[in-house]
C-alpha cells in the first residue's frame, strides 16, 4: 500500500542534502571545543551551519544560539525575560495570544505560578490577533510580547511586523515562535523588529532535536543552561554537531527551493481544497487566506475526526487531528475553539499539511478516500 504523508507540520522528511551532510560528518566528528585538527573541522562545520541558519531570517550568525529544538527555544525566551524583569524588582507582565503552541502556553502557565501576570489575547474567526489589541494590552510592567509567526494547526500568519514595531515603540521585547514558518516563507528579523525568534530544524527538512533561539545583538537575555562556554556561554553543553550540520544543510536547501516549493504547494493546496469542497458538501476550510502555503485545516461537520483519521490511516494516508487526546478524553483543539468553532465542529476537523513532492493523483486518492470515509462514518 502506498503511503501518502500529509503531516508535514508534525515533522518533515529529512532533506536528502541534510541526510548526506550528516552521514558524511558522522564518521569524523570531534568535540568542537577542543584544539586539534578534528575538532577544528567540527568547529568549522558549526560555523557554516550557523551562517546558513542565520541567512534564512536575515540575522547575523552571532545572534543564533543552537538549542534542542523549538520547545527549548520558547522556554528559554520566556523564562529568561521573566527572570530578568523579576531581578529588576518588577512584577513581570507578558502578552501572548490564545492559539500559541503549548511550548509557549504551558511556559506562560508555569511563569504565572512563579508570579508573572499573563494576558492571553483573543483571535478572530481567521485566527488572527489584532495588533491594536496587543498595543492596548501593554502595561508599564510589560516585559515581553510573544506572538507566533504561523500557527501549527491552521498555518495562519500573524501580523508579526506590526506587532514587532508596536513592541519596539513601547520598549517591550518581542518574541515570535517561527517554528512552522522557518524555511517555508521569507522571514526578516530586522524588517519585523523581532528581538527573539524560536526555530526548529525538523519542520523544514532538518533532523529532530535541533533548533535555535535568535537573540538580537544587545538583548539582555540570560543563559538557559549553565556549564561550559558553548554558544557564547548562554547555552552550555557539547553541541549536537551532527544535528546542527544537518540543520545547516536543510536551511541551505530551503533557501534555494523556497519559491518553487511555495508555488507548487499553492497548486496542490488548491487542488485538494477545491476537490474536497466538491466531494463533501458542507465541509469548510479554517483560517483566512493569509497562511502558510501547505496547510489545509478542514472541518467536516457531523463527522468524528478521530474516526476519519483512523479510516485514512487504514488506507495509507497519514494526517492529523484538529483535536488532541488529553488524559484519555478527547479535548477539542484550543486553536479551533479560540477561533470560534463549536466543540462539535472542532472534533470534526482534520489537518493536512502538504509537501511539494505530492502529486495531483495522490491528492485525488485522498479526496476520494475522505469522501468514502465520511459516507461510512455517517452510516454508522
Ligand atoms: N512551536 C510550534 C509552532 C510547533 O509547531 C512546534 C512543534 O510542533 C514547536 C513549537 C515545538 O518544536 P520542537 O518539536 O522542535 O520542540
Amino acid at each position: 500500500m502506498k503511503e501518502i504523508y500529509l503531516d508535514n507540520a508534525a515533522t518533515t522528511a529529512l532533506n536528502p542534502r541534510a541526510r548526506e551532510a550528516m552521514l558524511t560528518f558522522l564518521a569524523d566528528d570531534g568535540n568542537p571545543s577542543a584544539i586539534y585538527r578534528r575538532a577544528m573541522k567540527s568547529r568549522a562545520a558549526l560555523t557554516k551551519a550557523r551562517e546558513a541558519a542565520a541567512a534564512l531570517i536575515k540575522a547575523s550568525p552571532s545572534e543564533i544560539y543552537f538549542t534542542s529544538g523549538g520547545t527549548e527555544a520558547d522556554n528559554w525566551a520566556l523564562k529568561a525575560v521573566f527572570e530578568k524583569a523579576r531581578a529588576e524588582g518588577k512584577t513581570p507582565h507578558m502578552i501572548t495570544q490564545k492559539t500559541e503552541h503549548h511550548a509557549v502556553l504551558e511556559t506562560c502557565r508555569y511563569l504565572e505560578e512563579q508570579g508573572a501576570a499573563v494576558t492571553y489575547l483573543d483571535v478572530d474567526r481567521c485566527g488572527i490577533v489584532s495588533p491594536a489589541a496587543v498595543e492596548a494590552a501593554i502595561r508599564p510592567e510589560t516585559c515581553l510580547i510573544s506572538v507566533m509567526t504561523a500557527n501549527n494547526e491552521t498555518g495562519c500568519l500573524q501580523d508579526v511586523s506590526a506587532i514587532g514595531h508596536i513592541a519596539g515603540e513601547h520598549g517591550v521585547l518581542f518574541h515570535t515562535d517561527a517554528v512552522q514558518a522557518y524555511g517555508h516563507i521569507p522571514l526578516d528579523v530586522n524588517a519585523s523588529a523581532v528581538d527573539l525568534m524560536s526555530v526548529s530544524a525538523h519542520k523544514c527538512g532538518g533532523p529532530k532535536g535541533t533548533g535555535f533561539l535568535y537573540i538580537r545583538k544587545g538583548t539582555a537575555v540570560g543563559a538557559f543552561l549553565h556549564g561550559g562556554a558553548q554558544e557564547r556561554g548562554r547555552r552550555a553543553g557539547t553541541e549536537n554537531t551532527v544535528g546542527i550540520v544537518g540543520f545547516g544543510a536543510a536551511a541551505e536547501a530551503a533557501a534555494s527551493s523556497m519559491e518553487d516549493n511555495r508555488v507548487r504547494l499553492l497548486e496542490l493546496r488548491r487542488f485538494l481544497t477545491e476537490g474536497l469542497m466538491r466531494a463533501v458538501p458542507g465541509c469548510y476550510l479554517n483560517g483566512g487566506s493569509h497562511r502558510l502555503p501547505g496547510h489545509v485545516n478542514m472541518t467536516f461537520p457531523g463527522i468524528d475526526g478521530e474516526a476519519l483519521l483512523i479510516y485514512l490511516d487504514m488506507k495509507g494516508i497519514a494526517a492529523s487531528a484538529g483535536s488532541a487526546c488529553a488524559s484519555g478524553s478527547l479535548s477539542p483543539s484550543h486553536v479551533l475553539t479560540a477561533m470560534g468553532l463549536s466543540y462539535g465542529d472542532a472534533h470534526g476537523t482534520i489537518r493536512m499539511t502538504l509537501s511539494p513532492d505530492l502529486s495531483e493523483e495522490d491528492l485525488q486518492f485522498v479526496i476520494d478516500t475522505i469522501k468514502k470515509g465520511c459516507d461510512n462514518i455517517r452510516r454508522m
